[in-house]
């Protein structure tokens, strides 16, 4: 039972789905392992090749489909107290005994369903077979309105995950050294993640020097230099699921570049003014342009060619993406990531990176830690 959220918001949450199911013309959502499944029945299953499956018919009640040796874990989880669990045996076909359960609770066999965006291949055509008639579709248009808003407990989840991040960015001068390896300096940052809080790490870029350039750098053997500048993005995901995403970008160990100095202080300066226009009502293609806009203004424009933001809760990476093209009004509870960047290649770059919730009135940063270029010696 332990981290699992109150039941009484998990059958909210169940009824919502389903609700949202009738609205989109869905007539059941198969939920399989992973963070939809985790968000609507507090179930963080394991991945299998058998079958793990929960079925929100949009009318009937849901029921979660295991194999024998997962109902022990089902139960302990708490989804036994918001949804039947019903167990198949290493012979059963459980993609039959799925597609009977949605039978019998429609009446008669769906039209359309939906399933988990990353339901595997071998979970999909087996299912499809066994619901031969049933159109398949994405959950995640039916799910995903869900989830992109926050209730006020999923929001101080991820505080703690901020809080539990920037615990381990004010601890990096323990760590990051001239002399030290960027793999060495990621395997203390690994242990500092654990140490802080959070049950998992998710992922750790450690980037010097030239490495800084590249956004998706992760650790490589490069001894780091006095005078570079080091990209760090870092997160970890907590026991209840909600993951934290920082970035900040440190000297170490003497003067940096002017030209570093220079374009950090417009990259701070765009990462604020794109914090200052998050409120309700305004898009995210706004919030874009508005850290875009600084950067170009400077000269810098060609340098930053990523989005601006990822939606975070459940997953590192979900929606509202902070993206041009992108003009789906914000909302009180959504959060999501800010995190422009400037790369010269061959040279150097930097990124700074909060995650931001959307208030009644305005937003919220949840990373607090400082942003002014801090030199580590
Ligand atoms: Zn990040
Ligand atoms: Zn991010």
């Amino acid at each position: 039972m332990a981290h699992a959220p109150d039941p009484n918001v998990l059958r909210t949450r169940l009824r919502a789905a389903r609700d949202a199911a009738g609205r989109s013309g869905v007539d059941a959502v198969l939920v399989t392992p992973g963070p939809d499944l985790r968000y609507l029945a507090g179930y963080h299953a394991v991945p299998l090749e058998r079958l793990t499956c929960l079925l929100v018919p949009a009318s009937g009640e849901p029921v979660l489909l295991v194999p024998r040796l997962e109902h022990a874990a089902a139960e302990a989880s708490g989804a036994a107290d918001v949804v039947h669990v019903v167990s198949h045996e290493e012979n059963d076909d459980a993609f039959a005994m799925a597609a009977g359960l949605v039978r019998d609770a429609l009446g008669g066999d769906p039209a359309t369903v939906a399933l988990t965006n990353t339901m595997p291949a071998m979970h999909v055509l087996r299912l499809r077979d066994a619901m031969s008639g049933a159109k398949q579709v994405l959950a995640g248009s039916v799910l995903g309105e869900l989830r992109v808003r926050k209730d006020p407990a999923e929001v101080d989840a991820l505080r703690r995950a901020a809080q539990a991040i920037d615990r381990v960015h004010s601890r990096m001068g323990e760590w990051l050294r001239p002399g030290r390896t960027e793999a060495e300096v990621g395997r203390d940052i690994a242990d500092g993640i654990i140490a802080e809080g959070h049950r998992f790490v998710d992922f750790i870029i450690v980037a010097s020097g030239p490495n800084g350039a590249s956004p998706h750098h992760d650790t490589s053997d490069r001894v780091i230099e006095r005078g570079d500048p080091v990209v760090v993005d870092i997160g970890g995901s907590m026991a209840d699921g909600y993951c934290s995403d920082c970035t900040r970008t440190y000297v170490v160990g003497g003067d940096p570049d002017p030209e570093f100095v220079k374009y950090y202080a417009v990259l701070l300066d765009a990462q604020k003014r794109a914090c200052e226009v998050v409120r309700p009502g305004v898009t995210p293609e706004s919030v874009d342009a508005a850290a875009r806009d600084v950067i170009t203004e400077a000269g810098y424009g060609d340098y930053f060619f990523h989005r601006t933001g990822h939606g975070i809760g459940l997953e590192t990476h979900e929606d509202p993406y902070i993206v041009s093209g992108n003009d789906r009004l914000l909302e009180p509870g959504m959060c999501f990531s800010i995190e422009p960047g400037i790369y010269l290649a061959g040279r150097h770059g930097a990124r700074i990176e909060d995650i931001v919730t959307v208030t009644d009135d305005g937003g919220e940063r949840l990373d607090t830690i400082d942003r002014e270029l801090v030199v580590l010696d």
